[in-house]
């Protein structure tokens, strides 16, 4: 019982850990996870950002590619024309336009000069003024928006030129409305100066070609004003909020006319490398770039590329989840590694746990059998003392029992045997006395009696010889009723004397068997005179034999309704020399004789039970088919 409840404690014991450790674990878990989830996202921005980093990094030598391009296609456009100011400017026919004693058909040729250089040469425009500013000859002399007449004393470029300095100027036309680059050069009559020669050079050409490319580029001034633009809506606006300084310089020259200037939202957001990335707010479009650049110091310009991060930040992206879904499958396939490890620890801890349980049982079972053994060893060790104690007082009892028996049997026989010698002395003194006196019937009758009482003195000798008898004398095949006859014969003067009820009740046919007949015979008479004295003195006394025949046996029954065996006597009642009867009755060896006959013949003789008086039945193996 110990073993069994306390392994069950110690499981529910296990059991009731388990499930605290389980919750700790759970909380664990989740913690664990919450942090990768942390983890995960800290490592997806950080990781999305540098790669995003790298990315736009990536694109850079190609928007400095794209940069030089247009930096050296600005460069030769603006070269092509440098030195052609200066050229014209020494032909005869603007020096003549220009002359105060100017006619008509110089006008004319002038302006014909001019358109002729502004189609041969690509031109916008070329015009001539004078040292005031007026316009007097023109390429466009005959279009509506014609310069011949207007003023532009302000511009840079004929101020310049007029002070000698290397005049060139960007502007949109005030007149046209249209951008172009403005090249200045005086124009001189042996060393007077007459006037100034201007040439316009449009850029929209230049812009076009940047027009449906996947980046933006920007021109900007000294100002930070974009003058050109690949996106149209970009041109004239500054990329940051003008100065009033700044506002009134460009106003002076009226370079971009009366355009409002406003702010371009392109605001910078961080650098990548050693380049700005800049973000554009502008209604409907929200993009990001990085910006490359490179100052045009010649023309006082700013170039830029804006190169669109989007493409970048999406490959980024895609890399980063990439990577993380990698890392993630990584530590998933590490996790479930972890775990299967655990499990195995787990199994094999709870395996050690049983085995150890199992043995420790094992052993508690060892020592209570080697306990028991022990015990058992002690008991049969005891037994075995206890047996040859026994077999020691056994020794002594059947000492004991035959001492007793001898003494039994020499007072019973003394009883027996001093009475009728006692008896036999006085009869013979009588005998004597009589003689003497010459009585003789009466020494006769005395004489008779000591007879009597010797023939029953050699009665008691022989019951003793037979007690004494050699078993297994010689057996012959007897009829039942024969026997029973015979014995009945040898007691009816007994039962004549009495009121006894007898009777027989045989089954007709023979019943043999093996005996001794006469043996058998006294066996019958010992039981039916036993019967008698039982039932001496009773008024309905009942003797009845019967005998009930088998295949393999016959029973012969012999009962009375006498008082019966008393309680406690039935086993003594066979031994030799036991009786109730007083002395001079019996020696007590009927019954023992009877029942060492009857084992004799290979049957048995028993005392059944019965309510009222005795019953004796003899057992004995049939001989022959029952009829
Ligand atoms: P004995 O007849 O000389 O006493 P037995 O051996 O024949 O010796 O019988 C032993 C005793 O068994 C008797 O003394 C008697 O007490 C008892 N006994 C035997 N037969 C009967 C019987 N039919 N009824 C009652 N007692 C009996």
């Amino acid at each position: 019982m110990a073993q069994v409840t306390e392994p069950m404690a110690a499981r529910t014991r296990r059991r009731s850990r388990t499930t605290g450790w389980s919750l700790t674990r759970r909380g664990q878990r989740l913690a664990a996870l919450a942090f990768l989830l942390i983890v995960g996202w800290a490592m997806l921005v950080q990781g999305n950002a540098w790669l995003a980093n790298r990315s736009i990094a990536a694109t850079v030598p190609q928007g400095e590619n794209i940069l030089r391009l247009a930096v050296s296609g600005l460069r030769g456009e603006l070269a092509r024309y440098e030195r052609l100011p200066d050229l014209m400017a020494r032909s005869p026919v603007l020096t003549r336009a220009l002359d105060p004693d100017v006619t008509q058909a110089d006008i004319a040729a002038a302006n014909l000069y001019l358109r002729h250089v502004t189609q041969l040469m690509g031109l916008s425009d070329a015009y001539v003024m004078t040292p005031d500013g007026t316009t007097v000859a023109a390429s466009n002399f005959d279009q509506d928006l014609s310069f011949v007449g207007e003023n532009f004393e302000y511009r840079p470029y004929f101020r310049d030129a007029l002070a000698g300095m290397p005049a060139r100027f960007f502007a949109l036309g005030t007149t046209s409305g249209k951008r172009g680059y403005y090249f200045g050069a005086v124009v001189r009559d042996r060393g007077r100066i007459l006037g100034v020669l201007a040439l316009k050079v449009d850029v929209d050409a230049i812009e076009d070609s940047w027009r449906a490319a996947e980046y933006e580029m920007i021109v900007t001034d000294s100002e930070g004003i974009v003058f050109l633009a690949s996106r149209r809506d970009w041109q004239f606006r500054s990329l940051n909020p003008l100065t009033p300084q700044a506002r009134a310089r460009v106003a002076a020259t009226r370079r971009y006319d009366d355009e409002p200037l406003t702010v371009l939202p392109l605001r910078p957001t961080g650098t990548v490398g050693a380049h700005q990335t800049l973000r554009l707010d502008l209604p409907g479009a929200h993009r990001e770039f990085v910006a490359v650049s490179e100052a045009m110091p010649e023309a006082g310009w700013t170039v830029q590329v804006l190169l669109d991060t989007a493409p970048a930040r999406r490959q980024a992206l895609t890399a980063a989840v990439a990577g993380l879904l990698v890392i993630g499958a990584a530590l998933a396939g590490l996790m479930a590694w972890m775990q299967r490890r655990a499990r195995l620890r787990e199994r094999l801890s709870i395996q050690a746990e049983a085995q150890a349980q199992l043995e420790g049982r094992v052993a508690t079972r060892t020592a209570e059998l080697a306990q028991l053994n022990a015990r058992l060893e002690a008991e049969v060790a005891e037994r075995r003392a206890t047996e040859a104690e026994l077999r020691r007082t056994q020794r002594h009892l059947v000492q004991s029992a035959k001492l007793a028996a001898l003494g039994q049997m020499s007072a019973a026989l003394s009883h027996e045997l001093n009475q009728p010698l006692g008896a036999v002395r006085n009869f013979a003194a009588n005998a004597l006395t009589y003689i003497d006196r010459g009585r003789v019937p009466e020494a006769r009758d005395n004489v008779s009696r000591i007879l009597s009482l010797t023939d029953r003195m050699t009665e008691i000798g022989r019951t003793l010889r037979n007690f004494a008898r050699k078993p297994n004398a010689q057996l012959s095949e007897v009829d039942l009723h024969d026997v029973l006859r015979d014995a009945l014969e040898v007691i009816a003067w007994r039962i004549g004397k009495r009121e006894v009820d007898l009777q027989v009740d045989l089954p007709p046919g023979p019943l043999i068997v093996r005996a001794g007949p006469v043996r058998f015979q006294q066996v019958i008479v010992n039981l039916l005179s036993n019967a008698l004295d039982a039932l001496e003195g009773q008024p309905d006394a009942t003797i009845r034999v019967s005998a009930q025949s088998a295949s393999d046996h016959i029973v012969l029954s012999v009962e009375d309704n006498g008082p019966g065996i008393a309680e406690g006597l039935e086993d003594r009642i066979f031994d030799p020399f036991f009786s109730t009867k007083g002395v001079g009755s019996g020696l007590g060896l009927g019954l023992s004789i009877s029942f060492n006959i009857i084992k004799d013949f290979g049957g048995e003789l028993r005392l059944v039970r019965q309510p009222r008086g005795a019953c004796f039945r003899i057992h004995l193996p049939r001989i022959g088919e029952p009829a």
